[in-house]
């Protein structure tokens, strides 16, 4: 049997791998406009870390981490960029360098879950998080900021579901709203949720189980309890992002999945492109405590993370366009060598050479120039080579003609910087 990828886990093969350089890039390139730097943390973290900052009743910690033991250490293969982003903050000590951090992340993550269209094994994230701000009005940027970074990705039809679920405070009263509005109606719950309703009721809003979501709908909303405190963050949230003009539903059942969160919860969604039922394609919220419970000091801090295999499922198919190249088709051996520093002449000035080193014949270098999309080939024989010429054609002019080996680069350059508009030729 042929080994084949662990499932769940997919290649990026060179025909799709333009389209992720290009989200990659128009992420890093918005969030730098923000202010936000890299920060790189391992992709292994000692399980505890999760177990602590995502929360033990959430099916990511409950049943979805890699984990596994070494030299008598408990490590998880991350399941998200957050917990090790605060886990590294406080470790370095961050705000005892700058009173406001802006971080972003892309990377691989993993859950074991059911792979599906839209949600694997291996999965990859790009993220953002500051510290040192309480909001609402960074709050809002950040939603505007995800927003409009998707627009401009081309990903239409976008849902932005916005909500807050307040502080300790409230959610305690909250806590207590839930349990009093569940437990008469225990018995049309799922096993699953009966058994978390005391351990947190809150999970139960976002079950995806038909009896919860029926028995959910009419529970009561946080919206309606939020203490003076949180209730201000939340208006000032509201009004910063009318003032965006950044469009937003408020949704009050929005609580998502990890435990962590406080106040500010948002999550986007899109009907456009190929994603079917796996919609959700950027999820974040505040997470006040996070950096204290991890044994940091005192932090405010808020982030969100974005699904990439998502927002290409989403994103418009577009080819990038290829900057025009020159492949080089010797002919016999006396002919290669001389292709090989012709080729690097072309290079050295900025352009794509390819030098074809099969040995076969005319026709069937010819074929392969053409199923690479190349603009010229020069073809050097031996007559050629004995002359210290060569033909070059030109495959979209249909033309070729004699060239003297002195005056080769500097004319292919020529051909090539005329055959496309500067912006899409190669640096
Ligand atoms: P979460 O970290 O669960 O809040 O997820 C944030 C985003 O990551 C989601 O909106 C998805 O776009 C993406 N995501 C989460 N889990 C998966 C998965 N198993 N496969 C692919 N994308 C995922």
């Amino acid at each position: 049997m042929p080994f084949r990828a662990v499932k769940g886990m997919n290649d990026v093969l060179p025909e799709e791998v333009g389209r992720w350089q290009h989200l990659e890039a128009t992420f890093r390139e918005t969030v730098a406009l923000y202010g936000y730097q890299e920060l790189r943390t391992p992709i292994v973290e000692e399980t505890q870390l999760f177990v602590r900052s995502i929360g033990e009743a959430t099916d990511v910690v409950e049943k979805e981490m890699y984990t596994f033991e070494r030299h008598r250490e408990s490590l998880t293969l991350r399941p998200e960029g957050t917990a090790g982003a605060a886990r590294a903050y406080v470790e370095h000590a961050r705000q005892a360098k700058e009173p406001v951090s802006r971080l972003y992340y892309i990377g691989p993550m993993f859950r074991a879950e059911r792979p599906q269209r839209g949600r694997y094994r291996q999965f990859h994230q790009a993220g953002c998080e500051v510290y040192g701000d309480k909001g609402p009005y960074g709050d809002a940027e950040m939603i505007g900021m995800l927003v409009d970074l998707l627009t401009q990705l081309g990903i239409g039809d976008l849902r932005v579901a916005v909500n807050s679920i307040g502080g300790a405070e409230t959610r305690e009263l909250y806590r207590l709203a839930l349990l009093e509005y569940f437990m008469p109606q225990l018995a049309a719950l799922s096993d699953h949720a009966q058994a978390r309703l005391q351990i947190n009721p809150l999970r139960l809003l976002d079950s995806k189980d038909p009896r919860d979501i029926a028995v959910a709908a009419g529970a009561p909303s946080i919206l309606e309890l939020l203490t003076p405190e949180d209730q201000e963050h939340w208006d000032g949230l509201r009004r910063a992002l009318d003032a965006l003009k950044t469009p937003y539903t408020v949704e009050p059942g929005l609580v998502r999945g990890l435990d962590y969160y406080t106040r500010t919860l948002f999550e986007v969604s899109s009907t456009a492109g190929d994603l079917g039922s796996q919609n959700a394609l950027a999820g974040g919220g505040r997470y006040d405590a996070m950096v204290r419970g991890l044994g940091g000091p005192e932090v405010p801090a808020i982030g969100f993370a974005m699904g990439l295999e998502r927002l290409l499922l989403a994103m418009p198919d577009s080819k990038p366009s290829m900057a025009p190249f020159c492949f080089f088709a010797p002919l016999g051996a006396a002919a290669a060598p001389t292709a090989l520093a012709l080729a690097r002449e072309l290079r050295e000035r900025g352009f794509r050479a390819e030098v074809d080193g099969r040995g076969t014949s005319l026709k069937s270098q010819l074929r392969r120039a053409d199923a690479l999309g190349a603009r010229l080939v020069v073809v050097l024989g031996e007559s050629e080579i004995e002359r210290q010429v060569a033909q070059v054609k030109d495959l979209a002019g249909h033309s070729q003609r004699e060239v003297p080996f002195g005056q080769l680069a500097e004319e292919l350059v020529m051909s090539l910087q005329s055959s496309v508009p500067s912006a899409e030729r190669a640096p």
